[in-house]
């Protein structure tokens, strides 16, 4: 499941075939993916040119220069591929540049999604309006988190995956995050010491920043033909390692609570 180190990687793989260039033809598909595509999606897109791309949490945002932001979400299983060898059955939004680069958005499970919305609007936008701060940017801070749990009896795994409190963390990273800054994940959020918080932090901006370079070093294959953007192997060191020796010499354990899981480590985490 694409969580905000694969949506980064995916704009940043988009950016080089995607901006400055027009949109020479745009092809739906299918009507919906998750919800209903715009009605318009067509022609408010075809003949506009891509002014730039970004990401707000795991959002992918690609600016046009008619004043529309075409805002798309991955959800379980969607992917962009450039160029690919053929169209086929998962392919549902195929996108062609005045550059003659073909670009898909497959997505077999079809949970993502595809919105048009003005760009000057984007802020009041539903899914984003109420998000917190971004993860990697300087908003999210010791002192920001010190204040957003203050208080706060829940757990803190609990609260690093409420959006509103910061956007875009996934269970992956929130689990790979409270294990490297030894923070137990039940441990209730507003009676973490500051210093502790200092050190998730931290925990949180690196273990996202070296998802976003393994994934950047995948980057060079999506220049050829059918690349794929945005899945790349990782490394963790609690997600995933049920039974599995943790740096400390205990065994990482694993809890699960509403279908999600908790890989923790019960000795250095806190
Ligand atoms: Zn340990």
């Amino acid at each position: 499941m694409p969580e905000l180190p694969e949506v980064e990687t995916t704009i940043r793989g988009l950016r080089p075939v995607l901006q400055g260039r027009r949109l020479v033809s745009v092809e739906a598909r299918r009507a919906d993916l998750r919800r209903a595509f715009p009605p318009d999606l067509r022609q408010r897109l075809t003949g506009a040119k891509v002014t730039s791309l970004g990401r707000r949490a795991k959002y992918g945002l690609i600016d046009t220069d008619r004043g529309d932001t075409l805002v798309f979400h991955l959800g379980m299983s969607g992917r962009w591929r450039i160029e690919p060898a053929e169209i086929g059955l998962h392919d549902h939004f195929v996108l062609e540049t005045d550059e003659g680069r073909r670009l898909a958005l497959n997505d077999p499970r079809r949970f993502g999604s595809l919105e048009l919305v003005r760009s000057d609007e984007l802020q009041q936008y539903e899914p984003l309006a109420k998000m917190g701060p971004e993860p990697l940017g300087d908003a999210f801070s010791a002192d920001y988190l010190v204040e957003a749990l203050a208080g706060r009896s829940a757990p803190i795994k609990a609260l690093l995956l409420d959006q509103r409190i910061v956007a875009g963390l996934g269970n992956i990273y929130v689990c790979e995050a409270l294990h490297m800054a030894g923070i137990a994940p039940g441990r209730a959020g507003g009676r973490i010491a500051r210093e502790r918080l200092v050190r998730l932090v931290d925990a949180v901006k690196a273990v996202l920043r070296s998802a976003i370079e393994a994934g950047g070093s995948t980057l060079r294959d999506f220049a050829q033909p059918d690349g794929e953007l945005g899945y790349f192997s990782k490394q963790f060191l609690a997600y995933g390692r049920e039974g599995e020796a943790c740096g400390c010499g205990a065994s990482i354990r694993r809890r699960t609570e509403g279908g999600r899981s908790t890989f923790y480590c019960p000795r250095c985490q806190r």
